[in-house]
């Protein structure tokens, strides 16, 4: 298949060159971690947009970092309903189970998921695209209140920030902060210069 499939077919030779140049470095971890088990040092809440690699731009190895990875880094509301919620069913495994010791919130420059939310979304995107957006309405309204230069920068970091009250939502999120057992941190990579900012106490973000 993959001759018919050049596509398809440099991600399989991606693999063989793992396999081949990594995995014989890698292994030995890989060993520790199947033997003993995951304990990420942090969850990573990211935009699944293919430019904006958690594990890149932290450096880390396999077994540091829980990534949940949906349009535009949005953490829904707490809502215990019995739907179909990934993100909260990954979030509950991440705190609950793992019990790890912060979440970063990792936004990005150039986000189509904003893009759409402050322009309009493509009639391609309306059955689930643009319902999951709404969780970021009020991110919006707030970027477009202070009537920002770049409206596009204001509202990626409004959806970080809005991610970050939601995630005090989650009763057993909000537990483990008020015991100092959990921290909560934002961050922005601008894939432009490939820089991270980090969000301060003082509500800007700021180059790590
Ligand atoms: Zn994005």
């Amino acid at each position: 298949m993959a001759q018919h499939d050049p596509g398809l077919a440099a991600l399989v030779d991606g693999y063989h060159q793992f396999r081949e140049d990594i995995w014989p470095e890698r292994r030995k971890l890989f060993e520790v971690l199947a033997r003993d088990g995951q304990h990420p040092r942090a969850l990573v809440i990211a935009c699944s947009d293919s430019r904006v690699d958690p594990a890149m731009v932290f450096n880390a190895k396999p077994g540091e970092l829980f990534i949940i990875r949906n349009v535009a880094n949005l953490v829904p509301p707490y809502e215990p309903d019995g739907e179909y919620h990934g993100t909260s069913a990954a979030l509950e495994f991440a705190v609950r189970v793992l019990e790890v010791p912060r979440i970063i919130i990792l936004g990005h420059a150039m986000c189509g998921g904003v893009h759409a939310l402050l322009n309009g979304f493509p009639s391609t995107a309306q059955d689930f695209v643009a319902p999951w957006m709404r969780i970021a309405n009020s991110a919006r309204a707030r970027a477009l209140a202070c009537d920002p230069v770049d409206a596009q920068t204001a509202c990626e970091e409004e959806t970080v920030k809005l991610s970050l009250r939601n995630l005090v939502t989650f009763p057993w999120v909000a537990e483990r902060v008020a015991e100092g057992r959990l921290s909560l941190h934002g961050g922005s990579f601008d894939i432009r210069t490939g820089v991270l900012s980090m969000l301060g106490d003082d509500g800007n973000f700021h180059p790590a």
